[in-house]
């Protein structure tokens, strides 16, 4: 699934038709709000940002989906001149740039390269029992089936995984993925943990509550 985020409606179009047209899943956002509510439900496999946004700009949005998933290829849709010079300059982690007006072709071949040059970094992927979670990627797949979590259901999974066999206090589980330094949020902690195993279903047994302390990840008994 491809996104786009931009806020000229007829680039907006023709890009997603011409995507559309050649065999991608496609869907376009005028602003980061629609992006985000999107993100939320299907995390995307490249992004598309244009910089000069209404609300929160494509450099912000970019750095946010930085945090987020260090791998995903991004592409900035850039103004000539000053605003290309900007991106450039920052160096802000994106992994192509093309500068408006750009052809459909061409725009094309790019998708198609960055998707191609995805990495297979095994290191950051894990298999317990059945669930197998790629964390450059994003992917989850409990089971055979792909599971769809929510940006803060996939961090907190993710730690989990990061510190597989190790028990993990809510506190510390609060701290690492909502960045919250106070106690007293922890029923958060409980929630997520609550919907994140409904989500692997079958699987869920490899998350394991440890009883007055907080929770661990490992094989199931
Ligand atoms: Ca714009």
């Amino acid at each position: 699934m491809i996104y786009l985020v931009e806020d000229e409606a007829d680039i907006r179009e023709l890009v997603i038709y011409t995507l559309q047209n050649t065999g991608f899943e496609a869907r376009g956002f005028a602003n980061g709000r629609g992006f985000w509510q999107a993100a939320e439900k299907t995390f995307p496999d490249l992004v598309l940002l244009d910089i000069m946004l209404p609300d929160e700009d494509g450099l912000a949005i970019l750095k946010r989906l930085r945090a987020a998933a260090a791998d995903l290829p991004v592409m900035m849709l850039t103004a000539k001149g000053t605003e290309y010079d900007k991106v450039r300059g920052l160096d802000a982690g994106a992994d192509d740039y093309l500068t408006k007006p750009f052809g459909m072709m061409e725009l094309v071949a790019r998708v198609k390269s960055l998707l191609r040059r995805r990495p297979a970094a095994e290191a950051d992927d894990y298999e317990i029992d059945g669930l197998s979670v790629s964390l450059p990627r994003r992917r989850v797949v409990a089971d055979g089936k792909e599971v769809s979590l929510t940006l803060k259901e996939f961090d907190l999974l993710a730690f989990l995984l990061k510190n597989a066999g190790i028990v993990l206090t809510r506190n510390q589980i609060l701290s690492a993925v909502w960045d919250y330094d106070f106690e007293g949020e922890t029923r958060t902690v409980d929630t997520h943990i609550l919907t994140l195993r409904g989500k692997l279903g079958v699987c869920s047994g490899v998350i394991q509550t440890v009883r007055g302390v907080g929770y661990r990840i490992g094989r199931q008994k």
